[in-house]
């Protein structure tokens, strides 16, 4: 009985793997067909300076539009996006489509820069930076206007690929942010190595204030000494914005200046500028 029941058990566990298994190539098949319908697109929320009250950039988040299921999130399809190399071609429509709509912005008056989500496995593809400087060739879009977002992963890959592919890219005026930095196990010496324009604080640092306050003001300490952008991510209160302003972060992102919104939506915000904020919001605006 117990022999019987052991088997049961474990071909119950064999049909769940199966199953999952079957589930994931049923997602990538959609996926794939997403990208070829062009269902994979950016959507854009704002990153502001509260020194000189403006947005400075936007980042570029994918979002997939399904036809029947509707607005799907990253954390839906870009995990195994990432596992089946799928990423390349996301990563690559998300910036394709991002720095065109920079530059239509831009021929509209709004100079505004833009940052674009970066996967690790991008960057070990030997032709990566000569995709991207295509790319922006292809549009006339100022390198410098453009910011390649990078997680803290990326200081302890020994691929050479990588490395070449970061040099490349700086070269052409690129900036290069770290994403979500102090979640990860940075190899700190190899931080102040490399040559990084920007260090994004994660929101999980940011939302454990004021309890952590030692540890973000450290942080801030160490990106000053580097002498880098800092940006404050996951800002959803104005006392986060305050502290964060107070305390020297260059640059604040989050929701409580605005979600991600669709390039439509991120064009009326950045022509209502400084009413950037909804009007609820407005009174609150820092620097207001
Ligand atoms: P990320 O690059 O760190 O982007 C910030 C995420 O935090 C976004 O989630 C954003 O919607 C969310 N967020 C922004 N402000 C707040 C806030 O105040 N509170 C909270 N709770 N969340 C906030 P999203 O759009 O779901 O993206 C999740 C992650 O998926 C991104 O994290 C990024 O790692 C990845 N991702 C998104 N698009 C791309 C892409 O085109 N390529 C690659 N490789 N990864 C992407
Ligand atoms: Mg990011
Ligand atoms: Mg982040
Ligand atoms: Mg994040």
């Amino acid at each position: 009985e117990a022999k019987s029941g052991g088997r049961n058990q474990y071909r119950f566990f064999d049909e769940t793997m199966r199953n999952q298994r079957e589930e994931e190539l049923e997602l990538l098949a959609d996926l794939r067909e997403a990208l070829r319908a062009g269902h994979i697109l950016p959507y854009y929320q704002p990153r502001y300076s509260p020194c000189t009250r403006r947005v400075v950039a936007v980042e570029a988040l994918a979002r997939w539009m399904h036809p029947e299921r509707g607005l799907i999130l990253p954390s839906e399809f870009i995990p195994l996006s990432e596992k089946s190399g799928l990423i390349n071609q996301i990563g690559l429509t998300i910036l394709e489509q991002a720095v065109r709509q920079r530059c239509e912005w831009q021929r509209q008056g709004m100079d505004v820069s833009v940052s674009v989500n970066v996967s690790l496995r991008q960057l070990c593809e030997a032709d990566f930076a000569a995709t991207v400087q295509r790319i922006l060739e292809a549009d006339g879009c100022d390198p410098r206007r453009l910011e390649l977002e990078v997680t803290e992963t990326l200081l302890l890959e020994e691929n050479p690929a990588v490395a070449r592919n970061l040099e490349k890219v700086r070269l052409l005026g690129i900036r290069i942010a770290i994403d979500d930095f102090g979640t990860g196990y940075s190899n700190l010496a190899r931080l102040n190595e490399m040559a990084v324009d920007c260090i994004k604080i994660d929101r999980s640092l940011i939302q454990g204030l004021p309890r952590n306050e030692e540890i973000v003001r450290l942080v801030i300490a160490m990106c000053n000494f580097m002498q880098v952008t800092i940006v404050a991510e996951g800002i959803e209160t104005l006392a986060m914005a305050e502290w964060a302003h107070r305390h020297g972060c260059h640059e604040l992102q989050g929701y409580f200046y605005s979600c991600p919104v669709e390039a439509g939506q991120m064009e009326g915000l950045l022509r209502g500028e400084p009413g950037l904020a909804q009007p609820a919001r407005t009174r609150a605006w820092i620097g207001d």
